[in-house]
């Protein structure tokens, strides 16, 4: 009898979650209120040392919000990744600046500071790196040349809850940052994203860029969107916010546990003075049997993987506009070579001993 399938991604919601829920629909007050403003006081506790946070409807309405309120716009340069979810450049394109890509470091999958270096003209206002899979981008690299250069400074942690650089929490180092709150994501508040800012004023931006530019009703200030979270979203993500210090570390030892038992791939690296958070557990093998190490995963073994990304940003039809004529081997390398395993928290130690069994005799085969 085949074995259960180990899916490569569990969002875990329990009975807090649901009693959360039908408190605030009892409540009869389900639009954002005040489960959305205590989400915003303890996420910022937990997350963001006590940086400010402003809670939208999600990840991507965060980056789109964030880079509308610190003046990003038509005429503007935007350095991303490519190596990225699509909603990284999405969020600059829908701006009307333009997202160039540059490419990343080869150890942990980040945008690297030399490459970005290189792709900084006239026109380019800002650098957003991406915490990829977890793992802290070099965000001093990155903060030294936006401070040269007079570039703002985002961070897109949608991956990257308790990720820290030289002991600093990610969501710390950027003008604005975004945490997402995706159900796959390390915790959940069903959809949702929050906004980390670095000043009063661009907190008072995001929060009316999501409330139709109003602080008081009826006295909008500016045009803006409806990007707000619900009460029964934030009630969710209030207990999550209380279990994702246990679930970080739960993923932190089963990515130890595979790094001291894989054989034959490359493990993910981590920087030094870094902290990965393994929102994915992510190893290279050899781009020609890549797809052959999928399938046997999955077929033979029951083991459900990932590959993020398997189509570069800059290759995409809907972005390829803003990449012309551009090269980035290191990005193309990656697309071609990565598997995420699972090491979500609730994988068993049989769950994990299958896994490595079935890459160590999976990749074996092909050698
Ligand atoms: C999930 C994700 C986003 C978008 O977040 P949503 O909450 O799904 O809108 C943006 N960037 C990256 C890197 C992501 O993984």
């Amino acid at each position: 009898m085949p074995e259960e399938l180990i899916p490569p991604a569990k969002p875990i919601i329990g009975e807090e979650e649901r009693a959360a829920v039908d408190r605030v629909l009892r409540s009869g007050m389900i639009a954002q209120g005040p489960e959305v403003a205590a989400f915003e006081t303890e996420f910022a506790a937990r997350v963001t040392a006590g940086r400010t946070c402003v809670a939208v409807n999600s990840g991507t309405s965060g980056l789109h919000l964030g880079l509308l309120a610190a003046g990003i716009g038509p005429g503007d340069e935007v350095i991303v990744p490519s190596f990225t979810f699509a909603a990284t450049a999405n969020a600059v394109a829908l701006t009307g600046a333009t997202p160039v890509f540059a490419d990343i470091e080869p150890a942990h999958f980040c945008l690297s500071p030399d490459a970005v270096r290189a792709a900084v003209t006239e026109r380019t206002r800002a650098i957003m790196p991406v915490h990829l899979y977890g793992h802290p981008a070099d965000v001093d690299g990155l903060a030294a040349l936006a401070s040269e250069r007079g570039l703002q400074l985002f961070e897109d942690a949608a991956q990257a809850h308790l990720a820290t650089w030289q002991g600093r929490p990610v969501g710390t180092f950027g003008d604005v940052a975004m945490f997402s709150l995706y159900p796959t994501k390390n915790m959940t508040s069903g959809e949702g994203g929050m906004v980390s800012v670095a000043s009063d004023e661009l907190a008072r931006q995001v929060r009316l860029l999501r409330n139709q530019g109003m602080e008081r009703q009826y006295a909008n200030e500016v045009v803006g969107l409806n990007n707000r979270m619900t009460d029964v979203h934030a009630a969710i993500g209030r207990v999550q916010l209380t279990k994702v210090e246990g679930w970080t570390a739960t993923r932190r030892s089963n990515a130890a546990f595979l790094d001291a038992h894989l054989e034959g791939v490359a493990v993910p690296p981590v920087a030094d003075g870094a902290t990965h958070v393994y929102h994915q557990y992510t190893i290279r093998v050899d781009g020609a049997e890549r797809d052959r190490i999928v399938t046997a995963l999955r077929e033979e073994h029951q083991v459900g993987t990932g590959v993020y990304y398997p189509i570069p940003n800059h290759r995409l039809a809907s972005l390829t506009r803003f990449a012309q004529g551009l090269d980035l081997p290191e990005t193309e390398r990656a697309a071609r070579e990565v598997i995420s395993l699972p090491v979500h928290p609730s994988l068993t130690r049989a769950d994990l001993e299958r896994i490595v069994g079935a890459v160590n005799s999976t990749v074996r085969a092909g050698s």
